[in-house]
């Protein structure tokens, strides 16, 4: 194929992010028919609404926002941790769960004391990457199921890391290496759905 019939068939995608780092992770594993653009790559600079009462439907909304907004095809993702014993919370509330300043610290207390009396300490987290292409959308799903410690253990990740046992791991996330996290994460999961679906259509 003649390098301009090429071009014409690659296919830009938004990663509704400001990380250009997560962009080019991306961009590494999915085919070169397709082309990653960040948001600071669209001039997307102001903050994209999350008002959503559910993950799915947060990364719905970013998603539908750069499509509309900026008529291009995007995928967006949301993460969540759900606690059982909680009725499912922080979830949706994960990053702002003790208040605007998103602080982990303060988050990773307030769920340890809202567990202090409970024997029930089931959780998971859960991604959703929903992916938007030409109006039409798909969503990626990844979850991760795990318990709640009793304390913080280890100093890498982020967020709830140091409170999060994974299934079948001595180690919380928080005491792996980043590589060793990347590989079983939720978000990992997700990710690598949508690289399967993007891989198929190539
Ligand atoms: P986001 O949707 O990726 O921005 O995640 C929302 C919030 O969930 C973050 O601010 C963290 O508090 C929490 N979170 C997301 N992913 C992780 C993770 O892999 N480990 C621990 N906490 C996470």
């Amino acid at each position: 194929m003649c390098k301009f019939a090429e071009y014409l068939m690659i296919m830009k995608l938004v990663f509704a992010t400001a990380n250009q780092n997560k962009a080019k992770e991306i961009q590494a594993i999915i085919p070169d028919s397709i082309e990653i653009l960040s948001l600071n790559d669209i001039h997307c600079l102001e903050e994209i609404p999350e008002t959503q009462a559910t993950i799915e439907g947060n990364a719905s909304q970013k998603a539908f926002y750069v499509f509309e907004k900026y008529e291009q095809n995007c995928f967006a993702d949301d993460t969540g941790l759900e606690i059982e014993a909680l009725y499912g919370e922080p979830g949706v509330l994960s990053a702002r769960y003790a208040g605007d300043e998103k602080s982990a610290d303060k988050n990773m207390d307030k769920v340890l004391s809202k567990m202090k009396n409970f024997t029930n300490r089931k959780a998971r987290f859960k991604t959703v990457i929903s992916l938007v292409i030409n109006g039409k959308e798909l969503q990626f799903e990844g979850v991760v199921n795990g318990t709640i410690l009793n304390e913080k253990k280890g100093n890498s990740g982020f967020g709830y890391d140091p409170i999060f046992l994974p299934d079948g791991s001595s180690k919380s996330f928080a005491e792996m290496e980043l590589s060793e996290k990347n590989t079983t994460s939720h978000r990992a999961k997700a990710v690598n759905k949508l690289v399967e679906y993007l891989n198929s259509l190539a």
